[in-house]
C-alpha cells in the first residue's frame, strides 16, 4: 500500500515541470497521433456498392436505398452517427473503398445535414431479369470477376452483366427477355438466386 502512494507524489511532482497532454484545440491545430480514426472518407472509385460495410456498421450510420426503377443504389453515409469505430474500413471487400482519415477529425457543425456531415453515392444495380429482384451493383460483381479470375466462368450468372466492361457488344444487345417461363437456357441470363434455383430444381425434377 506504501508503494502506490510515493509513486502518486512523484508524479505529482513531475507533472508540475512538464508540458501539459491536453492540447489548445480547437484554438491551436491538433496533430492526431498515428494510426488515429477520424471521419471515414469514401473513395468512389475502389468503392463496389457491396453493402459489406453497412452491414456491419454498429451505429447504423450507413444506410442503403436500392430503387429499382431506376436501377440505383444510393449509399448515405451520415457521419453526425458514426462513432468511428473503424469497423467499414476493416471489413471493406475492397481494402480501398472507405478509410479513416488521420488529419479529418473536426465535424463540429450546427447543420447535422450539411454536405460534411452526410455523403451520398450512387451505383448502378444488377436486376434479375426474370422477376426484377436486387442481384448486387454491377460493379461488385465486376470486382468478383476480377477477383476469381478464370473460376469465375463456373457460375453461370452474369455473361450478359459482365458485357459492361468487356465491351463485346453495344449496350443492350445481349440483354434478353425471359419469355416462355423458366427453362433451362435461361440459366446464361443474369437471375437471381432464387430464380436460378427455380430453373435447376425445375430441370433435374420436371413436372411430366
Ligand atoms: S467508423 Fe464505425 S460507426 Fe463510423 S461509419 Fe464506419 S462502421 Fe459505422
Ligand atoms: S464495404 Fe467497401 S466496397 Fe463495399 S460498399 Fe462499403 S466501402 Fe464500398
Amino acid at each position: 500500500m506504501k508503494y502506490p502512494k510515493l509513486r502518486e507524489v512523484r508524479e505529482a511532482v513531475t507533472s508540475l515541470f512538464t508540458a501539459p497532454y491536453t492540447t489548445k484545440f480547437p484554438k491551436e491545430p491538433h496533430t492526431p497521433f498515428e494510426g488515429f480514426r477520424g471521419k471515414p472518407t469514401v473513395n468512389d472509385e475502389k468503392c463496389v456498392g457491396c453493402l459489406t460495410c453497412s452491414n456491419v456498421c454498429p451505429s447504423y450510420a450507413i444506410t442503403v436505398e436500392d430503387d429499382k426503377e431506376r436501377g440505383i443504389r444510393k449509399i448515405v453515409r451520415d457521419y453526425g452517427k458514426c462513432i468511428f469505430c473503424g469497423q467499414c474500413q476493416n471489413y471493406c471487400i475492397t481494402g480501398e473503398g472507405v478509410i479513416l482519415s488521420d488529419t479529418d477529425y473536426d465535424l463540429s457543425t450546427f447543420d447535422r445535414k450539411d454536405e460534411n456531415t452526410v455523403e451520398t453515392q450512387e451505383k448502378e444495380l444488377l436486376l434479375c431479369e426474370n422477376c426484377g429482384a436486387v442481384i448486387t451493383t454491377k460493379e461488385h460483381i465486376q470486382f468478383l470477376h476480377k477477383k476469381l479470375g478464370p473460376k469465375a466462368y463456373s457460375s453461370l450468372i452474369d455473361l450478359n452483366a459482365l458485357n459492361d466492361e468487356l465491351k463485346l457488344s453495344k449496350p443492350g444487345e445481349t440483354k434478353t427477355e425471359v419469355t416462355e417461363g423458366l427453362r433451362r437456357k435461361d440459366t446464361f441470363k443474369v437471375l437471381c438466386p432464387n430464380c436460378l434455383r427455380k430453373v435447376l430444381v425445375n430441370n433435374l425434377l420436371p413436372d411430366e
